[in-house]
């Protein structure tokens, strides 16, 4: 066992840190702040450019190839600089690794390319509704072939960048009368087809720069050739990206945390209460020693998910502790790091309260920690 990376993953996490502190970092405040849309935009087009929208992707669909160690490494960077921009950059992979998994090749010849190269400013993953969130297979969004075509019906809520995606990944009811989880089927939808319409943009207590909005399909008519892998095999589908998806969301939260940690390691060394540094002071060191630990543990934990993945090796369980461990230890980081910067924690001249509002969600969304529990405990006592 060794913990090297290799030249290529090394080389793909420097660019990450080095986007991340060029053009992430100057607009994170301005985009927590509701402004710098355009720019925000701007950055996603050349961390494309840059690969780093299809970084588990094949060369010949225009993708990095890097695979999941790499995306981790680099969601983490991202996230470190700008939360926002992080949770985007995780979800458009994520989009791109079911088009690429289960797609067929023209569908992965037609959507690929744009996703990386950046035509398309994000990618949509369209599972949660109102009614199904942590138990998505209980979704009502209907899907009814007619003739060459499906018509969608329902809504979708909660959908990262669902303001500026190109093409969702849209699940939906095709077979009401199988059981549950069963008769759902996944198709591509493409932004701007009729019938498919941008709702609410919800208002948020963190991540305020990555849209988050209700999506609604009425009478949406899409081919039959939108249907991506077979019809009413979905489920599984959106079940095995998901955990993909998570190594992503634990990266995140680790790159959160550790910008969080990184600002009060460097303020208890500078401020002086009691004629010495905080630093000095015993029950500070230990605040500091015990996060760092858990936020070391959170690392390896989300890089063995990665490896597995990438060795093609069941990596489910693996996936879901690392989210689990990563965006609990990132809620206790950020909340330390406001604590150890006294009423400055609290104020927004300092970052230290929007890293605490930008984790928080890192627990909830890609299933909470208490799904991510259930997973675990399935996985554990499977064949006991
Ligand atoms: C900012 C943001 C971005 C998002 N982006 C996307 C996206 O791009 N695409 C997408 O499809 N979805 C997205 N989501 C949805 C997100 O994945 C869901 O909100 C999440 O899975 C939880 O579902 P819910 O909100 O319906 O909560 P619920 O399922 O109603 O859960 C409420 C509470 O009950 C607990 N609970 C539920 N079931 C159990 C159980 N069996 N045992 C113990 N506790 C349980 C939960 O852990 C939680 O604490 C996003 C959400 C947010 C807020």
């Amino acid at each position: 066992m060794h913990f090297d990376l290799t030249e290529e993953q090394s080389l793909i996490a420097e660019t990450a840190r080095k986007l991340a502190a060029d053009r992430l970092a100057p607009l994170a405040e301005t985009l927590d702040h509701g402004g710098g849309r355009e720019a925000f935009l701007e950055n996603l087009k050349v961390l494309a450019e840059n690969g780093f929208m299809g970084l588990n992707v094949r060369a010949d669909y225009g993708g990095t190839e890097a695979g999941t160690l790499a995306f981790a490494l680099s969601v983490e960077a991202l996230g470190l600089a700008c939360a926002s921009t992080g949770v985007t950059v995780s979800v458009t992979n994520m989009v791109g690794e079911v088009i690429q998994a289960v797609g067929n090749e023209a569908q992965r010849a037609a959507y690929l390319p744009k996703l990386t190269d950046g035509t398309y400013a994000a990618g949509g993953f369209c599972l949660t509704e109102a009614g199904a969130g942590s138990d998505p297979a209980g979704m009502k969004t209907r899907a009814v072939k007619d003739g060459d075509s499906y018509i969608l019906n329902g809504a979708k809520l909660y959908i990262t960048s669902a303001e500026y995606a190109g093409v969702f990944v849209v699940w939906a009811v095709t077979d009401p009368a199988a059981p549950k989880g069963k008769g759902i089927s996944c198709f591509l939808v493409e932004a701007g087809t009729p019938g498919l319409i941008i709702g609410k943009a919800e208002k948020k207590m963190g991540q305020t720069g990555s849209a988050t909005n209700e999506v609604l399909f009425q009478d949406c008519r899409v081919p039959a050739s939108a249907l991506l892998g077979h019809e009413n095999q979905g489920f599984r589908v959106a079940v095995g990206e998901l955990a993909g998806g998570r190594i992503g969301i634990a990266a995140l939260s680790l790159g959160i945390a550790r910008a969080a940690m990184s600002a009060a390691k460097a303020y208890v060394k500078e401020r002086q209460q009691f004629g010495a540094p905080l630093s000095d002071m015993q029950g500070i060191q230990w605040m500091i020693a015990d996060r760092e630990t858990e936020l070391e543990a959170a690392r390896l934990l989300i890089l063995q998910a990665a490896w597995l993945k990438d060795q093609g090796r069941p990596f489910a369980r693996e996936a879901s502790m690392a989210k689990l461990f990563a965006s609990e230890a990132a809620q206790k980081a950020t909340y330390t790091a406001l604590q150890l910067h006294g009423g400055a924690g609290y104020i927004k001249d300092y970052p230290l309260e929007r890293y605490a509002r930008d984790a928080r969600i890192t627990t909830i969304y890609e299933g909470t920690s208490e799904i991510q529990r259930l997973i675990i405990a399935r996985e554990v006592l499977k064949g006991i």
